[in-house]
């Protein structure tokens, strides 16, 4: 199974769900990306974190159109990081909007055609998407003419109240975003909930939270430290990119769950970036 069937996939059974009233999230049945901002506000301003695949860019416009208004457009477009899920319509929807696109420094090398991401390690035990993952698009993009830094205080462009965080270790510039006064947090790929065959389940009874996703993740002791300092923060929602969104204890309760048993959960026992 390649990569066009999983584009296919997506685009088939796209829908969208608003974990607060201002935060609408676009599931493209692989991953999600988000539309932040309040559409019964007066001025209609809103920002897009992360892009979803190659073929999400019409379901991105047709949602906008449907809560903010035909043609309106972001402030700006916000990437937790670039891998291709995240990044997937960004080229042609910046160009469209002629908006600007943060990220953090040290991924922008990953988006400016400078540095490739490894390839996916396919023999990591993480069911079907990680099996199919050796296709997955791992090189460069091009988004030079658009791209910029995050600003180092750790505000967010577009988004008053919210602050950047680094959470490296999935990738090495990877951000997730909290909003301290309700305590949501936008996870990027620093957890999951996707359900998925893991040893949680043998552990909790359920099958809630996982780790990064185990075929692209670099390094593990950062990908852990970043779930700590997640957890730290004492998310009431935490909206992942993969895997709907959970709120309340649950979130904290999962979140320790993880961190205790991280190595039998996250980690993977045959991947090639174990050792790094
Ligand atoms: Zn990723
Ligand atoms: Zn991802």
């Amino acid at each position: 199974m390649g990569n066009k069937l999983l584009e296919k996939m997506s685009k088939i059974t796209a829908t969208s769900k608003e974990a607060v009233s201002d935060i609408l999230v676009l599931e493209f049945t692989i991953v999600n990306a988000c539309l932040i901002g309040d559409p019964m506000s007066d001025n209609k301003d809103f920002v897009l974190v992360d892009t979803g695949l190659e073929n999400s860019a019409d379901f991105i416009l047709e949602s906008i159109d449907k809560r903010f208004g035909k043609g309106n457009k972001p402030q700006c477009i916000i990437l937790t990081h670039g891998h291709f899920d995240h990044v997937g319509s960004v080229v042609k929807l910046s160009e469209q909007w002629d908006v600007p696109v943060y990220i953090h420094e040290l991924e922008l090398p990953y988006v400016i055609g400078k540095k490739d991401y490894p390839l996916a390690d396919p023999s990591v035990d993480g069911g079907g998407v990680s099996r199919m993952s050796k296709s997955f698009p791992h090189t460069s993009i091009d988004i030079e003419d658009r791209v910029e830094i995050l600003p180092p205080d750790g505000s967010v462009p577009g988004m008053s109240g919210w602050k950047w965080i680094h959470t490296p270790g999935h990738t090495e510039g990877h951000i997730s975003l909290f909003r301290e006064i309700d305590r949501v947090i936008i996870a990027g790929d620093v957890f999951s909930t996707t359900k998925q065959e893991s040893l949680i389940s043998v552990i909790t009874q359920k099958q809630e939270i996982s780790g990064p996703p185990a075929y692209l993740t670099v390094d593990w002791k950062a990908a852990k430290e970043s779930i700590i300092n997640l957890r730290q923060l004492n998310p009431y929602i935490a909206i992942p990119s993969h895997g709907k969104s959970m709120r309340g204890k649950q979130v904290t309760d999962h979140l320790d769950m993880l961190i205790e048993h991280f190595d039998e959960i996250a980690k993977s026992e045959q991947g090639k970036f174990l050792d790094k």
